[in-house]
């Protein structure tokens, strides 16, 4: 367990130093059998060691002194909805808070599909409506949403990204951050998505879990 609790805090450290984290923002947890190991509440994710994360059960009961982020009912949520995830890494990330402040986003596809690497690791992209941050209402959008997606954009607020393991979890974050940087860049350029042949092609050769 040691192991995958100084695993946490090392990805925890890494967003941060480079720039996925800033402040006190961000919250990572991991779920090992019952419980969940989640980044405690107002500290930054820069220098975090296994003795300071917060550990609750499934149903949110505090099983050591550690204050668990102020997120813990969404991390919950995506616990109870997707069986199989096992971490959950939340971000401000710059471009995709951007993202999930345009307004007109198309739900089924806010994002478009220029990259493999987009369709393999992050679609389909999940919208989840603004709701106070901490708040049970949004732990209860973001739990219904996570039953059928492992990426999410909060909408004014962040992005959420689960996986059946944690470096899942990150490649996953990673990989919709930059696809939502390589959007801005892109923006106003003719812009070629993939074709519906080659999205296939892609399904076919990589499919989801
Ligand atoms: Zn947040």
């Amino acid at each position: 367990m040691r192991t995958e609790l100084t695993e946490l805090c090392g990805v925890a450290a890494s967003f941060h130093r480079r720039g996925y984290a800033f402040g006190s923002t961000g919250n990572l947890s991991v779920r090992l059998n019952d419980e969940v190991w989640i980044t405690p509440t107002g500290r930054s994710l820069r220098d975090l060691k296994p003795d300071d994360l917060a550990c609750i059960t499934l149903d949110g009961q505090r099983k050591n002194e550690a204050r668990p982020s102020k997120e813990f009912p969404f991390h919950l949520g995506c616990y109870r909805a997707a069986l199989e995830a096992r971490a959950l890494v939340h971000l401000h990330a710059t471009h995709s808070v951007a993202i999930s402040c345009l307004t007109d986003l198309d739900p089924a596809e806010p994002l478009p599909v220029i990259t493999p690497y987009y369709l393999m690791r992050v679609a389909p992209l999940g919208i989840v409506d603004y709701f106070t941050p901490g708040s049970a209402e949004l732990g209860a959008a973001v739990e219904k949403a996570a039953a059928s997606h492992s990426c999410m954009l909060l909408r004014n607020h962040g992005l959420i990204a689960l996986g059946a393991t944690l470096s899942e979890a990150v490649d996953r974050a990673e990989e919709l951050e930059e696809t939502a940087r390589l959007y801005f860049l892109l923006r106003g350029e003719r812009t070629r998505a993939l074709t519906a042949e080659q999205r296939e092609a892609i399904a076919a050769a990589y499919p989801r879990r």
